[in-house]
């Protein structure tokens, strides 16, 4: 069976992400949404082993010791952390997976050669509207608001590692986008040494 493919989703927070997650995943088939673990507090709405694991810290260091997570980092001082066993386990059913991972998260899976990605980066169109849509957004502190705006611009310079970038400037835009990156990324060739094309492997 052809093994599922990866896809790794990297923004500053308030980009909107979340949203056109939202929007995308239940016009998709064979796609998942990897529900990551989290010692941040849930947000109004937030929901448990939906959108994230929320879990406390002495639990998030015994899995992180015993080696449960694939990749994990401490992100706007809280750690966030994605499930090795599970992905793996889609990815072998032939299922993508989404993985909502910040920029040092992703620079894990790049740099470990433990699963090929496919490294899409969402960016808001500039900082200002940035602040507009996290303090727009009202779930969060002005001090985690200012931590998240800080951190924005040193994420922003992770761009150039990724492989597709979309501006969310227009919502229904910006969803469509990542439709078209995610159908274009399930029709490319991959080739073998050989040169020929992975899916015509054994078949000639
Ligand atoms: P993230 O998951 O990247 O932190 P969210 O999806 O929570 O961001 O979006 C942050 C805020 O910005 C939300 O209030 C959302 O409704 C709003 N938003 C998202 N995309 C757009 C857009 N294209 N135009 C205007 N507002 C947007
Ligand atoms: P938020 O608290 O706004 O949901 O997410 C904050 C940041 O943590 C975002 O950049 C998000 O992509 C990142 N994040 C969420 N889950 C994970 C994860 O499992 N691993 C890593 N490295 N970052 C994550």
């Amino acid at each position: 069976m052809k093994a599922g493919r990866l896809f790794i989703i990297s923004a500053p927070s308030g980009a909107g992400k979340t949203t056109l997650l939202q929007m995308v995943m239940p016009r998709m088939e064979r796609l998942v949404f990897s529900v990551s673990h989290t010692t941040r507090s849930p947000r109004p709405g937030e929901k448990d082993g939906a959108d994230y694991f929320f879990i406390s810290r002495t639990v998030f260091e015994e899995m992180r010791d015993r080696g449960a997570f694939l990749e994990w980092a401490e992100v706007h001082g809280k750690f966030y952390g994605t499930g090795r066993q599970e992905v793996f386990a889609w990815l072998e059913a032939g299922v993508d997976v989404i993985l909502d991972i910040d920029v040092q998260g992703a620079a894990i899976i790049r740099d470990s050669g433990l699963a090929d990605a496919a490294f899409i980066f969402i960016s808001p169109p500039g900082l200002a509207e940035l602040e507009r849509r996290l303090r727009g957004r009202a779930q969060d502190a002005e001090e985690t608001i200012l931590l998240r705006l800080k951190n924005a611009e040193m994420e922003m310079q992770a761009i150039g590692n990724y492989d597709y970038l979309i501006v969310n400037e227009r919502l229904e835009e910006a969803a469509r986008v990542l439709e078209a990156i995610i159908l274009a990324e399930r029709a490319k060739m991959r080739r073998l040494p050989s040169g020929l094309p992975a899916q015509q492997q054994g078949g000639l």
